[in-house]
């Protein structure tokens, strides 16, 4: 894939990038190894003070940044505003509670003293995808920062400019030079640069495929990774749910980021009882949705990141429709330019369609009906991804249930899922392991180390 900026609400090519040589991927990897080298040795309070520049520097130039997010993108410039917004809020929760989560931990032995130790470990690799490009390296770059570790970004190569502002974002912000790195490098070039002996993990966001490659590379090299992957996460709607605030909250859930988020509810799984009145309701907000450019405010739905993602949608829709199942609102390839695609919900869906086990990366909500709690949770459970899930109910007994049994990496009970610095953050099954975020998040690239002192 060429590394350039194409504007996905017109077709048309802004700029291209040159990939990197492999001489000068070479003299990166070097800088990162030399930075770690002075990095490490810097303090808990240098790093959160650096932390807190770059959070001041996003914060305050958020409309340049998030200009450049919907020019390569497409997300709509009220929302990219919340996500450049949301960068500084990793990096003051991290600059605040960092030492708190690096300090030694003192367990009892038979020794004089033990503790754990968390140390860093150096340079790590972030594949990082197109879809929240600014969050997505944050939530990576702030906890590594922090126990002291260097980063080198492979960003999506349809994202290059993004990449290069964040770049200047940290070295802006008084890291010191080559703390963090942007790598214009296309994903032939991944096995290289975990390959080699200066870089000690990787982490990736993004799809089952890229996943899987980089850890058996990784494994090959007995490297740590953590993988962040794709979600096909359901949104539960049991009888006693409150059900204005859980139609209103699905269609946000839904068609965030114009349906491109790993954590969208994509499957809304209906007890009988509400399923009609959720619908109609559901389906009226949707038609209330506004489709178009992505620079203005009101903007709703923006277009769909490139040619290639709407085309795989629209084929999913139509292979789920030609099985039996029902548009009940759009579904339809808009004409015009641009890789915008209508708000869809699909209902009567019959097994053995691609809603039983491909990630619809789009605003197209998959509805489905149930007789009870334990039939949602079959359904729910039935997709080989397991990122979130979300349920909605006011009796506690059920939510109690469903917290047990949903195989995911989180459960949102009255509430849409979403990432939060203070939470961890990631999935079970094929959406991948580790977490980001959180205290969990930090420890994921330290060396824990056990210290044992006799007498
Ligand atoms: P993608 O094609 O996997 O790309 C993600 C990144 O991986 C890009 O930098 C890409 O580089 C690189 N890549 C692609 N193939 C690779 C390979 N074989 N080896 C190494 N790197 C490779 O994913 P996407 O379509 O851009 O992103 C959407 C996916 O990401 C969805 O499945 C979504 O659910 C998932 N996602 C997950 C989370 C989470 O936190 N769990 C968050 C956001 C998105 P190029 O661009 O150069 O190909």
């Amino acid at each position: 894939m060429a590394i350039a900026t194409v504007n996905p609400a017109t077709g048309e090519t802004l700029k291209t990038f040159e990939p990197l040589t492999d001489t000068e991927l070479e003299s990166k990897l070097d800088r990162a190894d030399r930075a770690f080298g002075v990095y490490r040795l810097t303090s808990l309070a240098e790093r959160a003070a650096w932390l807190r520049a770059a959070a001041d520097i996003v914060e305050t130039q958020s409309d340049r940044f998030a200009r450049i997010i919907t020019l390569e993108m497409g997300k709509p410039i009220s929302q990219a505003i919340a996500e450049v917004k949301k960068c500084a809020l990793v990096c003051r929760y991290y600059a605040d509670r960092g030492s708190e989560f690096l300090a030694d931990r003192p367990i009892d032995t038979d020794a004089k003293t033990s503790y754990v130790r968390y140390q860093a470990i150096g340079p790590v690799l972030a594949v990082m995808p197109w879809n929240f490009p600014f969050w997505q390296v944050f939530r990576f770059a702030a906890p590594a920062f922090m126990v002291g570790n260097v980063g080198l970004l492979k960003h999506a190569s349809n994202v290059p400019q993004c990449a290069i502002a964040i770049e200047e974002i940290f070295q802006e912000a008084g890291f010191p030079t080559g703390t963090f790195q942007t790598l214009l490098v296309g994903s032939d070039k991944v096995e290289k640069i975990v390959s080699d002996d200066r870089v000690k993990a990787a982490t990736l966001t993004g799809s089952e495929a890229a996943g899987s490659s980089l850890a058996a590379i990784a494994g090959k090299y007995i490297k740590k990774t953590v993988l962040e992957l794709g979600g096909s996460d359901p949104y539960i709607v049991l009888p006693s749910a409150d059900l204005d605030k859980a139609a209103a909250t699905a269609v946000t859930a839904r068609t965030l980021n114009s349906g491109q988020s790993c954590i969208a509810a994509k499957r809304f799984i209906l007890a009988d009882a509400i399923a009609d009145e959720f619908q109609s309701r559901f389906v009226e907000k949707l038609q209330g949705l506004k489709m178009g450019d992505p620079t203005q405010e009101d903007t709703d739905i923006g277009p769909l990141a490139t040619p290639g993602i709407r085309d795989e949608l629209h084929s999913l829709v139509r292979q789920c429709i030609s099985k039996g199942a029902t548009a009940l609102i759009g579904g339809e390839l808009p004409d015009g330019p641009g890789n915008f695609y209508p708000p869809t919900a699909i209902a009567d869906i019959p097994p053995g369609t691609p809603a039983d086990s491909e990630e619809f990366f789009g605003p197209v909500a998959l509805l489905f009906r149930v007789p009870n709690l334990e039939a949602a949770i079959t359904l729910a459970n039935r997709v080989p991804l397991g990122l979130g899930a979300s349920v909605w109910t006011q009796v506690e007994a059920e939510a109690d249930r469903a917290i047990n049994r949903l195989e995911s990496g989180s459960v949102f009970v009255n509430g849409m899922v979403k990432s939060d610095p203070r939470l961890p953050f990631g999935g079970v099954k094929k959406s991948g392991y580790g977490r980001e975020l959180g205290i969990q998040g930090i420890h994921e690239f330290a060396n824990v180390k056990t210290i044992w002192v006799g007498e």
